[in-house]
């Protein structure tokens, strides 16, 4: 807390408080709220109007039952979610995560960021968040259905293209996007496009939206290598994680001459010196749903797999670390690992994947460091550029559609990189990024008055 300007530890103090057994949303609260004390000394009149605290305030939070029957008949019940945190740039927009963890503290943290980075991008879109503590692994597809209609049997009437638009996250792909928008169309009776992002093109989706937020990171951590002289091109990387946002990662800096080789699930990760095989990687993940130990029984060739309890993935020297998986899966102990390895650049894919004390050690040691706010914004940018090509009813090509998403994350580096020029803090994009996607939000919500 010391770190934090004297004028602010009252409002950390009222988060905690209000929002007791909730660490991760103190976590995310905590780390803008320490980037603000160059603000409010720049700009006092943002300490006006109790700004600040409504901005740590969600504006809607609604927690609802999703009864459901499994495939033996027996009924289950899960909890479902959906934080509206901020409305003041445009409709509330963010993903829905399925995960045994799931509880509001999570959500309120990812609807927290998510309104920042969604500020960050210069798109009309407020910020949210939703899901359950449903966990879809070994789950039928016939189950699978069964629970998204009940979740959006209830959730569809808090929803609409101009009020909240969710998309996927951790456990919700294409295949989840496509029951949940099926049953909100049911029940409507209307096609209502815009109201999910993440669709398949075969009902409305965008092309290049499934592969945004892992391109739009390397474009990123390319922008920031970059101010140093340096890019991709035979860089060893390491890339935790091998969902959507891994897989996209992976695919982008082998496209930039970059050499990935290692990656992971929850049960463990492998290392494979050759390079990762994208195309197996693909098939065990997308296609068969298999563990990532799968991933070194098939190649064989020295590939080896490493136990989740027996290692960590950061343990891999590496040029550049995509930490793309969950929140807090990088401790301050492998950061320390990596910089001694001579790390020098992280790109987080994951929403929150540093801990506090991993962000102080990279920034202690130089690291080019981006946040996930400001590097994971690519996903929910091209969301926009979907909402967009459904309100026009067009459909652009895949080139089309990368480049405006290329030029957003070039955009959003350089509004990190000169906000923290601005601010007296040279290469920080922690203090960039929560700075300039703050001041965005706070001058909407000065305009609008006090709601
Ligand atoms: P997926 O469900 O596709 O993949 C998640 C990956 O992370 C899986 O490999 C999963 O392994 C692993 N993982 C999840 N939870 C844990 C855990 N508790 N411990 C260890 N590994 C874990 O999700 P996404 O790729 O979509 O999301 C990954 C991260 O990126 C999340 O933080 C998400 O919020 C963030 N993000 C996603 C965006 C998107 O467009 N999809 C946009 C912006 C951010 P396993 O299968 O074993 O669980």
């Amino acid at each position: 807390m010391n770190s934090i300007d004297e004028k602010l530890q009252p409002v950390l103090a009222e988060v905690i408080r209000r929002n007791a057994g909730e660490p991760e949303f103190h976590q995310a609260v905590h780390e803008v709220l320490e980037s603000l004390g160059r603000v409010v000394a720049k700009h006092p009149h943002y300490l006006e109007q109790a700004l600040i605290e409504r901005i740590c305030e969600p504006e809607r939070q609604i927690i609802f039952r999703i009864p459901w029957t499994d495939d033996q008949g027996q009924v289950q019940i899960n909890r479902g979610f959906r934080v509206q945190f901020n409305s003041a740039l445009g409709p509330y927009k963010g993903g829905m995560r399925f995960h045994p963890s799931v509880n509001v503290g999570i959500i309120k943290f990812l609807g927290f960021e998510q309104t920042f980075k969604n500020a960050l991008t210069g798109m009309p879109i407020g910020g949210g968040k939703g899901g359950s503590d449903f966990d879809p692994k070994g789950r039928s597809d016939a189950e699978i259905m069964r629970f998204c209609q009940s979740l959006m049997t209830e959730l569809h009437r808090h929803l609409g293209e101009q009020t909240d638009v969710p998309a996927g996250d951790i456990g919700v792909g294409g295949r989840e996007i496509g029951y949940m928008f099926g049953q909100y169309k049911r029940l409507n009776n209307r096609f209502e496009a815009g109201v999910f992002t993440g669709k398949a093109l075969a009902y409305g989706g965008s092309r290049a939206r499934t592969e945004a937020t892992g391109y739009g990171n390397t474009y990123f951590v390319d922008s920031m290598l970059k101010t140093r002289g340096t890019n991709f091109d035979g860089k060893t990387v390491v890339v935790s994680g091998s969902g959507n946002v891994a897989i996209y990662s992976i695919e982008k800096v082998q496209s930039f001459g970059g050499k990935v080789i290692a990656c992971s699930d929850s049960s463990g990760y492998i290392v494979d010196e050759n390079g990762i095989d994208l195309a197996l990687l693909k098939e065990i993940k997308t296609v068969r749903r298999e563990r990532i130990s799968e991933y070194a029984r098939r190649r064989g060739n020295g590939v080896h797999f490493i136990a989740s309890d027996k290692g960590s993935i950061w343990d891999v020297p590496c040029d550049v670390a995509m930490p793309s998986a969950t929140q807090n899966e990088l401790s301050g102990k492998d950061a320390r690992v990596l910089v001694k390895n001579g790390v020098i650049a992280v790109g987080e894919g994951a929403n929150m994947p540093s801990t506090p004390e991993a962000v102080k050690v990279f920034r202690d040691a130089s690291v080019l460091f981006a946040p996930g706010k400001a590097a994971n914004a690519g996903g929910v940018a091209t969301s926009a550029l979907e909402m967009q090509q459904n309100a026009s009813r067009d459909s652009w090509t895949f080139e089309q559609t990368e480049a405006r998403l290329a030029a957003i994350m070039r955009s959003i580096h350089d509004t990190c990189h000169e906000t923290a020029d601005e601010y007296g803090a040279p290469g920080d994009y922690v203090l960039g990024a929560n700075i300039a996607g703050f001041v965005r939000v706070a001058e909407a919500m000065r305009m609008l008055g006090v709601i």
